[in-house]
């Protein structure tokens, strides 16, 4: 049969590169009883007020939700003591992530971000036909020096999590405005403050996006707030930048329910503070015990630790041993980290039920030995 004609219905330049996002895996076949550590959820969920806010959201679901957001913008502010006016709310971090790409980034720029970056950067980059660049990384820790050798006059977006996923490492203040000094003249820092919830006292990069021009912060409620299943998230820096994305965002992206909800759960600061407290003091345990059966860790800012593997392959057959006792951990290859299992810090009876399998893997592996 001769080649078809080619088909002239066809996506942008770029579109058919994009490789699917595989989220974290829920079930285990065969398993009812499986326990989800692969996708940095909240093991404790919203607060209270959150879901009281969601169950008297269904009395209105007939009415239109706001265009602008007001009142979600309103509470974030008060709480962070920041501008309402200087704040964009989205489907999620990943809906403002892609606002910026498609507004700011296109064919012949670049978008940076990092050797174990959050694989979204590339995704977006990729949907508005930009491309992009991933920059090496030190021992798992976010390079300044690599970054800002890598730009160019074609660099538009510079996209780094801190802390970082799925590393959980963190770079310092200094270091962050290092790399917003540093940057060409047209390029945007968007600082991903998805994890900034779980270091007591850091403000995930406001303040730099408050007094700098080239500087957006975004932050969730997937995570901190136990809300992923919900999706909102939020942006906030320059006023010019603000008013570009609100140009292009869908006026009726976050509904009703996303809108009255987040506002509970941002009001709801002691129950984040508890979450905070519960997560450093079960991730020190897990990351301890983990240590002492053979298997480090990079010190993690975050809600979930990097286990390091001798290699590949026993990083596959401890996931392997993982998944045979019911617990879903992240194989992180696709971030290029093909020796590491990234663990979410579930509550306390699931990190012991991770450092047993752990444990015992280890032992069996290593004939005996500990
Ligand atoms: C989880 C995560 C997000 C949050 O995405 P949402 O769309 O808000 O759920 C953003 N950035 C990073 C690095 C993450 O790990």
């Amino acid at each position: 049969m001769p080649d078809p004609m080619p088909d002239p219905i066809r996506p942008k330049p770029g579109i058919m590169d994009i490789a699917l996002y595989q989220g974290g895996a829920a079930h285990l076949p065969g398993q009812a009883e499986a326990l989800k550590l692969s996708s940095n959820e909240n093991p404790f969920g919203p607060s209270e007020r959150a879901r009281e806010a969601f169950a008297r959201a269904v009395h209105s679901l007939h009415r239109y939700p706001s265009t602008d957001h007001a009142a979600l913008r309103a509470a974030i502010g008060e709480v962070h003591g920041l501008d309402p006016a200087r704040i964009v709310c989205g489907a999620g971090s990943d809906e403002v992530i892609g606002l910026l790409c498609h507004a700011y980034a296109g064919p012949g720029d670049a978008v940076l971000f990092t050797e174990h970056g959050f694989l979204m950067y590339r995704i977006y980059a990729q949907a508005a036909g930009a491309t992009p660049v991933s920059v090496p990384e030190r021992a798992r820790r976010i390079d300044v020096d690599a970054i800002l050798a890598a730009c160019t006059g074609a660099t538009r977006l510079v996209f780094i999590a801190n802390p970082s996923n799925p590393t959980g490492t963190m770079i310092d203040a200094g270091e962050v405005a290092r790399l917003a000094e540093g940057l060409p003249e047209r390029a945007i820092l968007v600082l991903d403050g998805a994890y900034a919830d779980y270091v007591a006292g850091f403000d995930g990069g406001a303040a730099l996006a408050t007094t700098r021009p080239n500087v957006f912060m975004t932050r969730t409620f997937s995570k901190i707030y136990g809300l992923g299943g919900l999706r909102i998230g939020w942006g906030y820096g320059p006023r010019a930048i603000v008013d570009v994305l609100n140009r292009i965002r869908g006026p009726f992206n976050l509904s009703t329910a996303q809108l009255a909800t987040a506002e509970a759960a941002v009001r709801d600061q002691d129950h984040v503070a508890w979450c905070r407290t519960e997560n450093a003091r079960l991730r020190g345990w897990l990351s301890a015990s983990l240590a002492e059966s053979g298997v480090p860790s990079d010190p993690s800012q975050a809600n979930f630790i990097l286990a390091r593997f001798a290699d590949p392959a026993e990083a596959e057959a401890c996931d392997a041993h993982l998944k045979a006792q019911g617990l879903i951990v992240r194989r992180v290859g696709g971030y290029g980290l093909p020796d590491c299992l990234r663990i979410t810090i579930g509550d306390e009876a699931s990190c012991r039920r991770v450092a047993h399998a752990v444990a015992q893997f280890k032992g069996s592996s290593a004939g005996g030995q500990r």
